[in-house]
C-alpha cells in the first residue's frame, strides 16, 4: 500500500472551501477529515476519536512538552492541535488526510510533512465578491465581517506559498479544477 497524502486546505472565510470539501469527499474514498486534539468538552453527539480526540489540560500539555504536536494552538481558553501519532498512523495505512486550516497552520503542516504535503488555496474572485457572500450569509455582524475581510487580505497575500491557487467563482468549476489537481497526484 502506498503511503497517504496531507491535502492542506486554506481559504479567507466565506469562500465556499467547506462546500467544496464535502463534495470532494463524496468523490474521493480514500480522504480522511484530519481529527484534531481539543481539551475543550464534547459538544452534543461529539465522540472521542470521531470529531476530535478530547483531552485533559495535562494530557495537552505533556504532548507539548514531548514535542508531540505538528502544531497547535490556544482558541477561546481551549488548546486544538494536530498529533503527529495520528498524522504518522494516518498515512502509514494510505490515508489521505484533508486539513481545513489558516496559512499559519498550514505552513505548519507542511514544515513537518515537507515530502507528503500539497497545499491548495481557494480564493474569492475579488475581496468586494467575498464581502457581499458574507453579507448575503448573515450570519456575522458588520463588525466581524469587517474583520474577516481584513484578514482575508492577510491571507490572500501569503497566497504564493501554495502549491495550486484555485479561483472559487462557480462552485462545481472549483471542484472539477481540484478534482483534477488531487487525480494527478493519483488520489482517487
Ligand atoms: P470548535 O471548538 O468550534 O470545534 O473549533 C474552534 C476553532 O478551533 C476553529 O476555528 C477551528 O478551526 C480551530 N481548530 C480546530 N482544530 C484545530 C487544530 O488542530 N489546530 C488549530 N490550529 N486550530 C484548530
Amino acid at each position: 500500500m502506498s503511503k497517504g497524502k496531507l491535502l492542506i486546505f486554506s481559504a479567507p472565510s466565506g469562500t465556499g472551501k467547506t462546500t467544496i470539501i464535502t463534495e470532494l469527499m463524496k468523490t474521493f474514498s480514500q480522504l480522511e477529515f484530519s481529527i484534531s486534539a481539543t481539551t475543550r468538552k464534547p459538544r452534543g453527539n461529539e465522540k472521542n476519536g470521531v470529531e476530535y480526540f478530547f483531552l485533559t489540560k495535562e494530557d495537552f500539555q505533556e504532548n507539548i512538552q514531548a514535542d508531540e504536536f505538528v502544531e497547535y494552538k490556544n482558541v477561546y481558553e481551549n488548546y486544538y492541535g494536530t498529533l503527529k501519532s495520528y498524522v504518522d498512523r494516518s498515512l502509514n495505512e494510505g490515508k489521505n488526510i484533508i486539513f481545513d486550516v489558516d496559512v499559519q497552520g498550514a505552513l505548519e503542516i507542511k514544515k513537518a510533512y515537507p515530502d507528503d504535503s500539497v497545499m491548495i488555496f481557494i480564493y474569492p474572485p475579488s475581496i468586494e465578491d467575498l464581502k457581499i457572500r458574507l453579507e448575503t450569509r448573515d450570519t456575522d455582524s458588520s463588525e466581524t465581517i469587517e474583520k474577516r475581510l481584513k484578514y482575508a487580505q492577510t491571507e490572500l497575500d501569503q497566497i504564493d506559498h501554495y502549491d495550486h491557487q484555485v479561483k472559487n467563482e462557480k462552485i462545481t468549476d472549483a471542484v472539477d479544477e481540484i478534482t483534477k489537481i488531487l487525480k494527478n497526484i493519483n488520489i482517487n
